[in-house]
C-alpha cells in the first residue's frame, strides 16, 4: 500500500533536504506547502496574493487557506496512486486534525511521521547562512518562536497516534538519512 509520510521539524531541520533524499528512493509525492505558497508567490495567483502579507511577516497563513490548498493538492491521482509525503505541513494541531479527518474520508492514514530534531543555535546559523529572502535575522526569529510554540503539541499529537519516529537532525546529512531508511523500510 502507498505510504504517507510527514516530515516535521522547526525550520532549517532539513526537512527539505532529507525529503530529496527520499523521493530518490520511495515512490511518494514530495509535497512542500512552503513551495507551493512561493510558486503561487511568484505568479502572483490569487492564492499568493491572500498568502503574501502572512509570508513576508513569517507568520503562518490562515489555516482554512492552507488546509483548501493541502486537500486540493492530496486529491489528485499522482498522491492517490503513491502516497505523499507532506514537508511543512501541518504546522498545528488544528491542521493536524483537518489532515485526519480528510484521509479518513478518504480511508487512508498517516504511515509515519519523522521529527527531525535540532538544537536551537543550529537552527538560527542554518537559516542565516540559507540566505532566502524572507530569512533576515528579525524574520527567522520570529519564524522560528512561531513554529515553536506550534510544533510542540503537533510532536505529542502524532506521539498519541503512534505513528511518531523522533531523528537526531543535527547530524552529517547522510547519517540522518541512515536513520529515515531505517525507519521507512520497517513500516507495514
Ligand atoms: P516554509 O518554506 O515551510 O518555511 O514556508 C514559508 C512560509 O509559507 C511560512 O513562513 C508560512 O508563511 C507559509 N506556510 C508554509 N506552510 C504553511 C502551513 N502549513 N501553514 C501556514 N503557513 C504555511
Amino acid at each position: 500500500m502507498a505510504k504517507n509520510l510527514i516530515l516535521l521539524g522547526l525550520p532549517g531541520a532539513g526537512k527539505g533536504t532529507q525529503a530529496d533524499f527520499i523521493v530518490k528512493d520511495y515512490p511518494v509525492v514530495h509535497i512542500s506547502t512552503g513551495d507551493i505558497f512561493r510558486t503561487n508567490l511568484a505568479n502572483n495567483t490569487e492564492l499568493g496574493q491572500k498568502a503574501r502579507e502572512f509570508m513576508d511577516a513569517g507568520d503562518l497563513v490562515p489555516d482554512e487557506i492552507t488546509n483548501a490548498m493541502v486537500a486540493d493538492r492530496l486529491s489528485q491521482s499522482d498522491v492517490e496512486e503513491a502516497g505523499f509525503m507532506l514537508d511543512g505541513y501541518p504546522r498545528n494541531e488544528a491542521q493536524a486534525e483537518f489532515l485526519d479527518s480528510y484521509l479518513s474520508d478518504n480511508n487512508q492514514a498517516v504511515s509515519a511521521t519523522l521529527y527531525f530534531e535540532v538544537s536551537d543555535s543550529l537552527l538560527r546559523q542554518r537559516l542565516l547562512g540559507r540566505g532566502r529572502a524572507d530569512d533576515t535575522p528579525e524574520v527567522i526569529d520570529n519564524r522560528l518562536a512561531v513554529n515553536k510554540a506550534a510544533n510542540l503539541p503537533l510532536v505529542d499529537y502524532y506521539q498519541r497516534a503512534g505513528v511518531l519516529h523522533t531523528i537526531d537532525g543535527g547530524r552529517q546529512l547522510a547519517d540522518v538519512y541512515r536513520d529515515v531508511k531505517e525507519v521507512l523500510d520497517n513500516l507495514d
